[in-house]
């Protein structure tokens, strides 16, 4: 099959918005006003934080779900239900385990009524095409994760889908077995010996998208929204250590960092004149690490005026998934200062790495108690009850209104670590509830 001009767009979304219903009703908004046209003749990377609504994007793509608002085209018409033309490569493979390595891949084909004997013909080619050859009646337990990812792939690829999505799919092999797989995907690609027309990638790894990139477009979180949509035009195959590479993985970091950048974008936000709903209240979202995580990254800058956050990062050998979160919550305690990428020190942040434990308990009390709503919020709760306890539920409840129940979880988990540790409050994990010290002393 011929690879199409790379001007014919196979789908477009337009102002598509997905939020989901909580239990107690209140919507959260996960994705807001899309828009995008994928086109045949690329491989588009889809970069942005966990939670930012990659795979929810992706699965829309593929019809698996529909949007709350918007559009969806596919070949200029509207979406309805599945998309035939889209094939997925899983992050955990999503293999049958009971069913050999030919009858994984045949599934795809069946589902799509192929008869048997062609069905069996085009799995058995694309097992060939993707390095499998001799395994066809190994079963998933027998093969190495990279191997069971090429099960995935060639199940994908044997219904020589338009638009082959792939979410995170490396992510789970070891660095060399994910190397080795994504130059070989390359490879074929490139080649064109395999038949599809553009390749979606989702993934939270910069270096990744530039690597197999012909277009990156960066999803910010909550709500997801398009932060940057540029061509990546090295040609492959690309150096990791080339300046220009770096150059590219640093403009992305940029991005990525950038915090005025979401400012700007929810200043420019037109609300639709037919439904006018209200400004959501934005959640100020909790990074989920620990604050010895955040110890660790402040004591690092110490000897370092101002340092690029991605050198910072390959230093430490660190992604970016690793060391973002890390980094959003010493902004939040405003222990350190970002901009353009570079990352410095605040005199807070001095201050903290000079004080002794108990100063630097104080040091986060005073921060949290300052700028973390959640913390206030708790303590302010916990202050107006008789007997300076909460369940854990009621607070929960008011995470729900803006996140998932996983999420507010999370969040709570999160806000409980970073209240213990400033020891404005205590809490109980038999029966879940939190409360003020100097009460428990006196129970
Ligand atoms: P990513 O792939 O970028 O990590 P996801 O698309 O998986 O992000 O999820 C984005 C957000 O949407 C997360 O906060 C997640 O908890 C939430 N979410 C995803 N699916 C659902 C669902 N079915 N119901 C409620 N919330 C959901
Ligand atoms: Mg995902």
């Amino acid at each position: 099959m011929a690879i199409k001009t790379a001007t014919e767009h196979l789908i477009a979304l337009e102002g598509v918005t997905k939020s989901y219903q909580q239990p107690n009703g209140q919507q959260i908004v996960i994705l807001e006003n899309i828009n995008l046209e994928l086109r045949s003749g690329e491989i588009v990377a889809l970069l942005g934080p966990s939670g930012s609504g990659k795979s929810t994007l992706m699965r829309m793509i593929a019809g698996l779900i529909p949007p709350s608002k918007g559009k969806i085209l596919y070949h200029n018409r509207p979406l309805i239900g599945l998309n035939p033309g889209v094939a997925i490569v899983f992050q955990s493979f999503a293999l049958y385990p009971w069913l050999t390595v030919l009858e994984n891949v045949e599934l795809g084909l069946k589902a799509k009524g192929e008869p048997s004997d062609g069905r069996r013909q085009k799995a058995l080619r694309m097992i060939d095409i993707i390095g499998l050859d001799g395994f066809e009646n190994a079963y998933p337990k027998e093969l190495s994760g990279g191997m069971r990812q090429r099960v995935g792939f060639a199940r994908a690829l044997a219904v020589e889908p338009e638009l082959l999505c792939m979410d995170e799919p490396f992510s789970a092999l070891d660095v060399l077995t994910a190397e080795n797989l994504r130059f070989e995907l390359l490879d074929l690609w490139l080649e064109r010996r395999i038949p599809t027309q553009a390749i979606l990638i989702v993934t939270h790894g910069i270096e990744e998208a530039v690597i197999l990139a012909d277009r990156i477009i960066v999803l910010g979180r909550n709500p997801g929204r398009i932060r940057a949509d540029f061509p990546v035009t090295l040609p492959h195959y690309r150096d990791r250590k080339h300046p220009s590479f770096q150059a590219l993985v640093d403009q992305v970091y940029k991005i990525i960092t950038n915090p005025d950048l979401e400012e700007i974008e929810t200043q420019s936000t037109t609300v639709s004149p037919q439904e006018p709903t209200p400004e959501p209240i934005k959640y100020q979202f909790l990074p989920s690490v620990r604050i010895g995580s955040i110890a660790g990254l402040v004591e690092l800058l110490e000897d370092r005026p101002k340092t690029d956050l991605y050198r910072l990062g390959q230093e430490l050998q660190l992604e970016v998934d690793d060391i973002l979160p890390i980094v959003e919550a010493a902004k939040l305690m405003n222990f350190v200062d970002l901009a353009e990428g570079d990352i410095s020190l605040t005199r807070i942040g001095q201050e903290f790495i000079a004080g002794g434990i108990d100063q630097r308990k104080d040091i986060v009390k005073t921060q949290l108690l300052e700028h973390i709503r959640l913390v206030q919020q708790i303590s302010r709760l916990l202050q107006a009850k008789r007997n300076q306890r909460i369940p854990e539920e009621l607070v929960l409840d008011i995470l729900e209104s803006h996140v998932s129940p996983e999420e507010a979880q999370q969040q709570l988990k999160t806000a409980i670590d970073w209240g213990r540790y400033a020891e404005i409050y205590s809490y109980d994990e038999p029966s879940g509830q939190i409360f003020l010290e100097d009460q428990a002393q006196s129970v």
